[in-house]
């Protein structure tokens, strides 16, 4: 399976456009942020609120930079004014990080400053084990000065279980746990399923039973769900206080099963003209995820 999963990911720029939509189109709300503004009003009209990703990562040059702001700014002032249940996730690379930090952490502020008066929050999304670091950093940093941002932990990484000690330390645990999609070396992460999966429930436990702030509780693997579903009605953790989030078109019967018994739920939704790189280069980055797309391909719906 390991290699048909590299051929599809080494395949993929050859493959018309075109197909390649047919699959993300379910993952994907459209290259426009109108596209991602209807997902969201269906998702708020189903209880269930977004958080908008605009497509695009590493970008490479300051004006790249801005019109990544400029796209963010108007989500913010337009979530505002339409009232959309929604926040917006960012991820640093898009804003410079790999090559001009102080330019990422002068245009960071100033969306989660607008963010903050709009009444907006803003998920740092976390990249690479080689950015984990300066990621949290400069979430800690813009902490001090504004409420409505947070920040994400990878289950995959070694490292995960002091960060969250830290955050919980300083008060500062408002985060949204996942397994992390990015492949990461065996020296530093855990590899095989069943670790990460352990790593994962033991990382809820830890920020639950640590009184985090807030924690967003990101997957669609059924036990694990099952795991903090347990862990919430034993600890009586109240609704203010977590929430499931999982990704646009995935584990929609589950997240249905969950919206009826009346849990709190948000839905990541990506958008943009940049989602056939972001397809292709996810696919490169984790071939397993070329499983899912064979998944949808023969099993539609
Ligand atoms: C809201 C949200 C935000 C995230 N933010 C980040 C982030 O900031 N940084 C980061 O590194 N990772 C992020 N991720 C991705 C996450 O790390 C995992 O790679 C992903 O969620 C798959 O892990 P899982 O826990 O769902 O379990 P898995 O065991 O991988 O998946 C369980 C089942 O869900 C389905 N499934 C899972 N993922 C997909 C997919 N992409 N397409 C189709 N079907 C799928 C499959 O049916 C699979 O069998 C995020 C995930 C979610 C839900």
């Amino acid at each position: 399976m390991s290699f048909v999963h590299h051929a599809i990911a080494r395949a993929l720029p050859y493959v018309p456009k075109r197909l390649v939509w047919q699959v993300s189109r379910r993952y994907i709300a459209g290259e426009h942020i109108r596209d991602a503004y209807r997902i969201i009003q269906g998702l708020n009209q189903a209880g269930i609120k977004g958080t908008l990703d605009v497509l695009g990562e590493d970008v490479t040059t300051p004006e790249q930079v801005m019109g990544c702001r400029d796209l963010y700014l108007g989500a913010i002032r337009d979530i505002a004014s339409q009232g959309l249940q929604t926040g917006v996730s960012i991820k640093l690379s898009e804003l410079g990080l790999r090559f001009d930090e102080s330019l990422c952490r002068e245009v960071m502020e100033s969306l989660v400053a607008s963010a903050q008066t709009k009444g907006v929050f803003v998920r740092i999304d976390m990249e690479d084990s080689s950015v984990t670091q300066i990621t949290l950093d400069i979430y800690r940093d813009l902490r001090q000065r504004y409420q409505r941002v947070g920040a994400v932990i990878q289950a995959c990484l070694h490292r995960s279980s002091n960060d969250v000690a830290e955050l919980l330390q300083q008060g500062l645990a408002n985060i949204r746990l996942c397994k992390g999609i990015y492949l990461e070396p065996a020296s530093i992460a855990y590899t095989a399923a069943a670790d990460i999966n352990q790593s994962y429930n033991r990382l809820l436990e830890q920020l639950v039973e640590g009184d985090a702030e807030y924690v967003g509780i990101a997957t669609h693997h059924p036990d694990l769900v099952g795991f903090a579903f347990d862990l919430i009605d034993q600890t009586n953790l109240a609704k203010s206080r977590y929430e499931f989030q999982m990704l646009l078109g995935v584990a929609e019967s589950l997240r249905a099963e969950l919206v009826a018994r009346g849990q709190p739920m948000r839905v990541y939704v990506p958008f943009g003209e940049h989602w056939f790189a972001y397809s292709a280069r996810r696919l490169r980055e984790n071939p397993h995820l070329a499983g899912h797309i064979l998944r949808n391909l023969f099993s539609r719906g």
